[in-house]
């Protein structure tokens, strides 16, 4: 269980609007908790061990403009409940913020590891953004990336995703 959020709109609002809903969130999960916030071509990534009030204080000053974003509060099932496996979880352009499991990922993982991808965490989500990621980059938009992707990936879940490639869409799966 966890508690995931996307926004699209005001860019002075994404930062507010992310941590509020976080907070309204936070019974779902409190292990760690982070944002990804994209302002033209570049995210800012905060991520934070334990509960919403470490964000809240890590993120207190510090001017995270931009009109996406995206926040979770975890509640770990796989990797330890740490700073590292803390969401949102980005490869390249893409970052991911998921709730659930993925059943098949270490099938998943394996496959990625065999083509050489580095990974930075040891969550399930992480094969996310690994795979959305690699789909951009053979040429589909988006959408069809995320579609991709989720045709291949089995279990419960729900995950919202932003692209630096994408800056005015947020896609949501569920
Ligand atoms: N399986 C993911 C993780 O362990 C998501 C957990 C959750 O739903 O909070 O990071």
């Amino acid at each position: 269980m966890c508690g995931i959020i996307g926004y699209i709109g005001n860019a002075d609002k994404t930062k507010n609007v992310i941590l509020d809903g976080l907070s309204r969130l936070e019974y779902r999960g409190y292990d760690s908790s982070g944002l990804a916030i994209i302002n033209g071509s570049t995210t800012k990534l905060i991520k934070s061990k334990g509960k919403i009030s470490n964000l809240l204080n890590h993120t207190k000053g510090v001017t995270l403009k931009g009109n996406l974003g995206i926040g979770h509060t975890r509640w770990a099932t796989h990797g330890l409940p740490n700073k590292r496996n803390a969401h949102p979880h980005k490869a390249g352009s893409t970052s991911v913020v998921h709730n659930g499991i993925i059943e098949n990922y270490i099938e998943l993982k394996n496959q990625l590891l065999g083509e050489g991808t580095e990974f930075k965490s040891e969550t399930d989500t992480e094969i996310i953004a690994h795979m959305v990621e690699r789909e951009i980059n053979k040429g589909s938009d988006f959408q069809s990336a995320v579609k991709e992707t989720f045709k291949k990936i089995k279990g419960a879940y729900a995950a919202v995703l932003i692209s630096e490639k994408y800056p005015d869409t947020i896609m949501a799966v569920k």
